[in-house]
């Protein structure tokens, strides 16, 4: 442990080290007497974490917070004394890798895994995080043979999956190299071993072949008079393992366990030396990658070549610059070993090109200022991830509500709802969700579905569609019942019954020209407000005059009577007043007065169809007197079972009120087994009327009474 406190002398200027000495101090004493599964100390794991994040060469920071990265979960320590020992940038840091901690992965397809990936780097905010988070499973993962064998299969596996892909990503090849050969070591533990054994013997056989090589190369080098390094360097077994894999081959068949890496100081030096080496030796067709003039996504520039060397044998050389090398081994990390270097102005920009592509994937970084951002603090992003309560992560749109969740999950899900928990608690459903959170449903049977408030709450387009798919197809019952109650109702209000209206050539009438497949769908867009029940009743009643005979009733209706003084004009006097023939006012009527060309005024009922129509200078206010000099005819229609029964219910009533049929008019609906009588009744008063309706209303005989408009 003096060692690491030596190297953290040697890297960290004086306030640096001295905040970093004071973070190994508190580290020590919190871990104090807690040991790890192989017996050591506990405290060795932080400071292990630290040492692989002081050779990426990361800042104070970030190394402060590797040996605090356990004391909130494991120790009593809490955020608060982390935040006033070390300030919020470490505490920020701390907290980040505590959080991730919490995730669980759970191995399924490929798509479950690119976003555990995402959310890690959602949820770390500070890229940073992530680094620390690599370091800490690379210690966690050369220290895995104490632990029980399900426990390596499952950390290994989630390390193949999750962490090995990351540091890939961020272009630390170092960390991703180690990961991958740990994760195979305890996932094909024979396989591991076959190649360990068997690479190394050949390794040894060829091993004056690399020096021969190795040597050659450097003559090249001086006699061109260029500087630089020469090596052999063993291929990692993972990359070995997945070419057999993958290509289907053997170990014999595969040429390249070794390649020879050149580091010069420029880029001419290193298409120079390329040159060079292809002079002297034969290069393998296709086999030649130039990623200096087309670096890969994670940003891996160098130049690849396969040549058969004049023994025979056929190697990879890799060329390259220094600073290339430095990014290919650490990546994203060695933007902080640069971040000193005077050219940082036009490094960043690379960088930032650079990182942008390795982030392209995370799908929300779209230009370098986000990424700025995502360093500082939060990653902005279009989608949040959330996680269900069996682990698995869900995408949602930004804003996602625990509803968008839902309906997500699925449609039977949604439309059950009554209720979530985000974290374990009870939330309202408009909750905004974030990153991370475990949302979990709450759903009901007997909910009726969906509400129309959940429009407005729900962000996700296909959430919205499959609340107005449920609203459609469920509640069509409901819709048919309510357009047939507000057609019912307007057709009594213009005195007529539905039945005799719709009759069904009346419907097949109408349907043609609506496009109505059927009495429900007519009923259901009626219900549903898509038609208005005006526009199906003036058609229905205008079909139904056409159809009907002229009848003797309404030459009646012609010979309407004046008004003596029961009613007067509005500041005026010695008016011509008659009543109207089609409406029939009594007093207690609310009427108006028509002014017609040569008949003076006609009074009509104001709810009066024929009134809709009129022109509104023509409409006068008019008002009944206490005269009621005058007899009236009102109309009324009655519903029952035969025209007999009718006519005999309704006479007793007439002669007990004392009261005179004028007119009737009968027809029994042979369908339907109804009968149906208009009548009209002389009488004084709207109060007589209403009498009689209401004694009529009370038999049983009678299935149904209104007044008529004529
Ligand atoms: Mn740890």
């Amino acid at each position: 442990m003096i060692e690491i406190l030596t190297r953290l002398e040697n890297t960290y200027n004086g306030k640096d080290y001295a905040m970093l000495k004071r973070a190994y101090d508190f580290a020590r004493k919190a871990h104090v007497n807690q040991k790890r599964a192989s017996g050591e100390e506990y405290f060795i794991h932080p400071c292990t974490v630290a040492g692989i994040l002081i050779d990426l060469g990361l800042d104070a920071a970030t190394v402060a917070a590797a040996f605090l990265h356990d004391v909130i979960e494991d120790t009593p320590v809490s955020e608060g004394d982390i935040k006033k020992e070390f300030g919020d940038e470490v505490l920020e840091l701390v907290v980040g890798v505590t959080k991730l901690e919490k995730i669980q992965f759970h191995s399924k397809e490929e798509e479950q895994a690119e976003n555990f990936r995402k959310i890690f780097v959602a949820m770390a905010k500070d890229i940073r995080v992530i680094i620390i988070k690599l370091a800490d499973r690379l210690h966690n993962m050369r220290s895995l043979n104490f632990l029980s064998v399900e426990r390596q299969q499952r950390m290994a596996r989630e390390t193949l999956e999750v962490y090995a892909p990351l540091a890939h990503r961020l272009g630390i090849s170092q960390i991703k190299c180690e990961l991958e050969d740990l994760c195979l070591k305890y996932l094909e533990p024979e396989f591991y071993e076959y190649l360990s054994t068997n690479i190394d013997e050949r390794l040894k056989e060829n091993v004056e072949l690399v020096d021969h090589v190795v040597e050659e190369v450097k003559g090249i080098l001086s006699e061109s008079g260029v500087s630089g390094e020469v090596y052999g360097r063993k291929k990692h077994l993972y990359s070995i393992y997945r070419k057999m894999k993958e290509r289907n081959k053997t170990l014999d068949q595969i040429y390249d366990l070794v390649a020879i890496r050149i580091i010069v100081n420029t880029v001419d030096e290193c298409y120079e030396v390329f040159g060079k080496i292809h002079h002297k030796w034969k290069p393998v067709p296709g086999r030649i990658k130039d990623y200096i003039a087309t670096p890969k996504p994670n940003m891996y520039r160098s130049l690849h070549t396969t040549v058969v060397t004049n023994y025979g044998k056929v190697f990879e050389i890799q060329i390259r610059t220094y600073e290339m090398n430095h990014a290919a081994e650490y990546g994203i990390a060695a933007h902080w070993k640069y971040k000193e270097k005077k050219k940082i102005a036009d490094d960043l920009d690379t960088r930032l090109t650079w990182i942008r592509e390795v982030m392209e994937w995370q799908g929300g970084l779209k230009d370098s200022k986000e990424f700025l951002n995502s360093l500082k603090g939060d990653i902005y992003s279009s989608e949040v991830l959330v996680f269900t309560p069996k682990g698995d992560v869900i995408s949602l749109p930004k804003d996602a509500t625990p509803l968008d969740f839902a309906y997500n999950i699925h449609s039977a899900v949604g439309n059950k709802c009554v209720g979530a928990k985000v974290n374990s608690k009870m939330v309202p459903l408009n909750t905004v969700l974030q990153v991370g959170d475990v949302v979990d449903i709450i759903t009901s049977q007997s909910s009726k579905g969906p509400s129309w408030d959940w429009l407005k709450i729900v962000k996700s387009p296909s959430a919205r569609v499959k609340i107005k798919q449920f609203f459609k197809r469920e509640m069509k019952e409901e819709n048919v019942k309510t357009g047939k109650i507000m057609l019912d109702a307007e057709a009594k209000h213009r005195g007529f019954t539905l039945s005799e209206l719709l009759t069904d050539d009346a419907f097949l009438h109408i349907a043609t020209r609506m496009s109505f497949n059927g009495q429900d769908e007519m009923f259901a867009s009626i219900g549903y407000g898509a038609v208005s029940v005006n526009q199906v009743i003036v058609k229905l009643i205008d079909y139904h005059r056409k159809s009907q005979p002229q009848q003797e009733i309404t030459k009646f209706f012609k010979t309407n009577k004046k008004s003596g003084s029961s009613v007067k004009v509005k500041g005026m006097a010695g008016l011509l007043v008659r009543f109207a023939g089609c409406c029939n006012p009594v007093p207690g009527d609310d009427i108006v007065g028509f002014i017609s060309r040569g008949h003076g005024v006609t009074v009509h009922r104001r709810d009066c169809p024929n009134l809709k129509q009129a022109d509104d200078d023509r409409l006068i206010e008019v008002s009944w007197t206490d005269q009621t000099d005058s007899v009236y005819n009102a109309g009324i229609k009655v519903v029952g079972n035969t025209q007999t029964e009718i006519l005999t219910v309704v006479a007793a009533a007439v002669a007990q009120f004392k009261l005179e049929i004028v007119s009737t008019n009968g027809r029994t609906d042979v369908k339907s087994n109804q009968a149906t009588v208009d009548f009209h009744i002389r009488l004084n008063s709207k109060e007589e009327l209403n009498n009689l309706i209401n004694k009529l209303r009370q038999d049983p005989k009678i299935t149904d009474v209104f007044r008529t408009a004529n």
